[in-house]
């Protein structure tokens, strides 16, 4: 089990490596999803820590870039069509529908393409403190 899930991190990164030049990471709070029964299922065996170590290694290696978005910055909350954040998204949510504008789109592709904008505000590998919480 161990060296079979190994295997597949190792493919996977090095897949992701090999296919983007910048790679986005968001520092999630690891801990306190972990206490969330739900999601600690899912979080606990993939081992996002190492996830991470593989991604940020092999991107120095291959000469890419690695943007850490804040953990505060709300990807999953503000509409990627015209910046507005939610106040609130549950958990539960899979579709992110913006009050705003009618924007509609999957909850994770809609915090994909705010990620992706990140990158173009975003020079160097952290998120510039302004940037945080911002929109
Ligand atoms: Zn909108």
């Amino acid at each position: 089990m161990t060296n079979a899930r190994r295997d597949g991190l190792h493919k996977l990164t090095t897949r992701l490596v090999r296919e983007h030049g910048t790679i986005v990471i968001e520092n999630l709070n690891v801990a306190g999803m972990l206490r969330n029964r739900r999601l600690a299922r899912h979080v606990a065996g993939v081992g996002w820590g190492e996830l991470r170590r593989q991604i940020e290694y092999k991107t120095s290696w291959a000469g890419g870039r690695v943007v850490v978005a804040d953990r505060w910055y709300p990807s999953s909350k503000t509409c990627s069509a015209c910046g507005v954040v939610k106040a609130k998204l549950r958990l539960s949510e899979r579709t992110f529908r913006c009050d705003q504008c009618d924007f509609v789109l999957d909850r994770d592709l809609n915090a994909a393409r705010n990620l992706a904008q990140l990158v173009d505000e975003v020079s160097g590998r952290h998120v510039l403190p302004e940037l945080r919480g911002r929109r």
